[in-house]
């Protein structure tokens, strides 16, 4: 028997811990020995090709743990404790009810997760939308991939992860990948780049540290954090200069260069750059020509890049490079934003943002508003308008504007920047409500906490990087007394005097819906059917009435009205982000390991995974580890305006003696977030976690 009791099971599931979804083949035999009798092997499929990295291979961990959540909790004189699922929801719509009575509709918030199935977000959109009433929804994904989505819909007209195929990586001859570390955070993708090497292309890697990823490629930018923009600006000047633009591509594809012929006259010299980006003038030049020469070539993004102050304007700057060179449309070409929750490019696409309708579609968009309520049944004024990000939402719930919060699969009070701040908006709460699988920090904290089903239980489409929409099956039924996320949002609507609209008896009749509320928008799935993914291992959006596209995206136009792609002039920003101070003399900056996902509720609950990483760590140049006099192994405590944290160095020539570098899967002291700043990027307000002014203290020896 597992934990929760059901018997052992085997089948075929998907990872939940990255964009690549590997699929999984799960062994289960009836021993008596827990979870050492399950084994999870890697399942072909076109885009993991039957490859499968620790996390997935342990993922099942989590899922069995004896510290699932099996039933209902409510807060009683000041403890959580056991509850029904009668009283938990009752006095959850207790508490939506009596906000609602109060401040209106708009003093109800929805903070839903990227982790979620389509049918989960699609549905929880909704549920914010006409059963609750308000406009304030966002989700965890505002801090992953907003500044790529919003650059990709500015500059293409759409935002799709990748526009190649998984499979065209080998046909590139230079790659660019700047600030991503593909091998510790989606590691079975590696072999295409291998791949790629073997056929003969050059690999190019913009990190600030020399990560696993940059000791596989030929050239390592190690670029200052903060200063991508003007590198790749400097890149384009390169481009400009040594007579490699596509001048047919620009002519025909594209929008607005000569601008940016202009700003080039007069934007840094490359010297400049050189010591503005900390990356050498010879370096930035190499890598712009090989780039410019190869005939194929791809530059891909990540939060390196795109968490930051400026990071929409960063990727657009990459973007430029791309049509510039008119690298883009055909074999071996393109751009790709490598998004990093599992189900990072659905959970955007259909309804938990903000300013977002199902399809893409957007809220304040008449025509967009008016199709998705005819999909609902209802008038287009029963949607209310745009909301605010993720983390704006948390400053109205200090200064309690937003009385009661649902959270859906995600963990506020680890994952926002300045944590601390957060946690005490969230204690000011009349009613805090979690849906999650284990007492997570967040959980921890609420009023009433709803025991759902995890990635082996419940049956949802994903979709992963590519934009291939996959279909995951339960392999296991729901232990204990464990709902699917959208058996509770019915259960909400149905209380809340709104079943119209919520009375779904499965997945499959969540996802026709969504097909048809996607119908025609840019991100359209209504082609796709759970037949369809079933037979077909995976189909590509766009698939409209017409069927499936070929996932190779923009090979004759792009999605703006004209057809064009869009080139982006800012002024150049020389101040990017905060800067270095003497009191401050150190930029922070975060992001993922091989072990841990997010914000390590479900990795630390799995053995295998915990006993890789068990501390927070902070990577520290040996010249700074120097003056502050620690040493490795020893613990430091890092300071910055907001708050302060405490990790083990590991001292390592592989970051610049300007940076630090901590992961961001640790809770409590350990939280990276008790550090980071809320500056928001104007244009996507993706908080600026990749540069933090810090100093390092010596705390305690090891
Ligand atoms: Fe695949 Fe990503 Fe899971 Fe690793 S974490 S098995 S790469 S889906």
């Amino acid at each position: 028997k597992t934990p929760g009791g059901e018997p052992f099971f085997a089948g075929r599931t998907q990872c939940p811990f990255c964009s690549v979804q590997c699929k999984i083949r799960m062994d289960g035999e009836a021993k008596p020995e827990g979870l050492s009798a399950f084994r999870a092997h890697g399942d072909d499929n076109a885009a993991s090709e039957g490859r499968l990295c620790v996390k997935g291979q342990n993922a099942h961990q989590h899922a069995l743990s004896g510290e699932r959540l099996l039933h209902p909790m409510v807060r009683r004189g000041g403890k959580l404790v056991r509850a029904t699922w009668e009283e938990a929801m009752r006095t959850a719509v207790g508490m939506f009810a009596a906000s609602a009575e109060e401040g209106g509709p708009d003093a109800v918030g929805v903070y839903g997760g990227g982790s979620l199935s389509n049918e989960s977000a699609y549905l929880l959109g909704k549920f914010a939308r006409l059963a609750l009433g308000t406009r304030y929804i966002d989700y965890n994904g505002r801090f992953c991939m907003s500044a790529a989505a919003s650059a990709g819909s500015k500059t293409f007209g759409v935002d799709r992860g990748l526009t190649f195929r998984l499979s065209d990586i080998p046909k590139a001859e230079c790659i660019v990948l700047a600030g991503t570390n593909l091998a510790e955070c989606q590691p079975t993708l590696m072999p295409y780049f291998n791949r790629a090497r073997e056929n003969g292309a050059s690999i190019i890697v913009i990190d600030p540290r020399a990560t696993a990823t940059a000791a596989a490629s030929d050239l390592h930018l190690p670029v200052r954090p903060g200063t991508d923009a003007a590198l790749a600006a400097g890149m384009l000047k390169v481009l400009i200069e040594e007579g490699l633009i596509d001048e047919a591509f620009v002519e025909s594809r594209t929008r607005g260069f000569e601008e940016l012929r202009e700003r080039a006259v007069n934007q840094m010299t490359l010297p400049q750059t050189a010591e503005f980006c900390g990356v050498r003038e010879d370096l930035i030049r190499r890598a712009a020509t090989m780039y410019g020469r190869a005939r194929t070539g791809m530059i891909m993004t990540a939060r390196g890049v795109e968490q930051q102050t400026d990071g929409h304007l960063a990727v657009r700057e990459f973007l430029n490079l791309v049509l510039a060179t008119g690298k883009i449309g055909r074999e071996g070409c393109g751009y790709g934003a490598i998004t990093g929750q599992g189900n990072g490019q659905g959970g955007r696409e259909h309804g938990q943002k903000a300013d977002q309708l199902p399809g893409y579609r957007s809220i304040a968009d008449e025509a967009d508003r008016a199709y998705v309520a005819s999909v609902w049944g209802v008038e287009p004024e029963r949607i209310p308008g745009p909301g605010v990000s993720a983390y704006e939402m948390m400053e109205m719930i200090d200064r309690q504007e937003i009385r009661t919060l649902l959270v859906m699969g995600s963990n506020p009070v680890v994952s926002n920047p300045n944590v601390s701040r957060v946690r005490e908006g969230l204690e000011k709460l009349d009613g805090l409500i979690v849906a999650d699988m284990f007492l997570s920090e967040t959980a921890l904290l609420a009023d009433v906490v709803l025991p759902v089903t995890s990635y082996l239980e419940n049956e949802g489409t994903l979709t992963n990087l590519e934009g291939r929409v996959l279909l995951r099956e339960a392999v296991r039924p729901a232990p204990g007394e464990c709902r699917h996320d959208w058996a509770v949002l019915g259960d909400f609507a149905e209380r809340l005097g709104r079943a119209e609209g919520f009375r779904f008896r499965s997945a499959e009749a969540i996802f026709d819906e969504l097909r048809l509320a996607s119908r025609g928008g840019r991100a359209d799935y209504y082609g796709i059917t759970y037949d369809r993914l079933r037979r077909e291992e995976g189909v590509y959006w766009p698939c409209g009435e017409a069927g499936g596209g070929s996932g190779l995206m923009f090979e004759r136009s792009f999605a703006h009205a004209d057809g064009r792609a869009v080139f982006s002039a800012p002024p150049q920003n020389t101040e990017n982000g905060r800067t270095t101070s003497s009191a401050y003399p150190l930029l922070l900056t975060n992001g993922r390991v091989l072990a841990h996902y997010l914000t390590g509720v479900q990795t630390h609950r799995s053995p295998v995974l915990e006993a890789r990483e068990v501390a927070n760590f902070l990577e520290i140049h040996p010249a700074a580890a120097k003056r502050i006099r620690v040493r490795d192994g020893e613990w430091a405590r890092i300071d910055s305006e907001a708050g302060m944290f405490y990790a083990r160095c590991r001292v390592t020539d592989k970051i610049r003696e300007d940076t630090v570098f901590a992961p961001m899967h640790w809770s409590g002291s350990q939280n990276v977030n008790r550090a980071t700043l809320p500056d928001l990027d104007p244009y996507c307000k993706m908080p600026g976690f990749k540069t933090t002014p810090v100093r390092v203290l010596p705390y305690g020896g090891s």
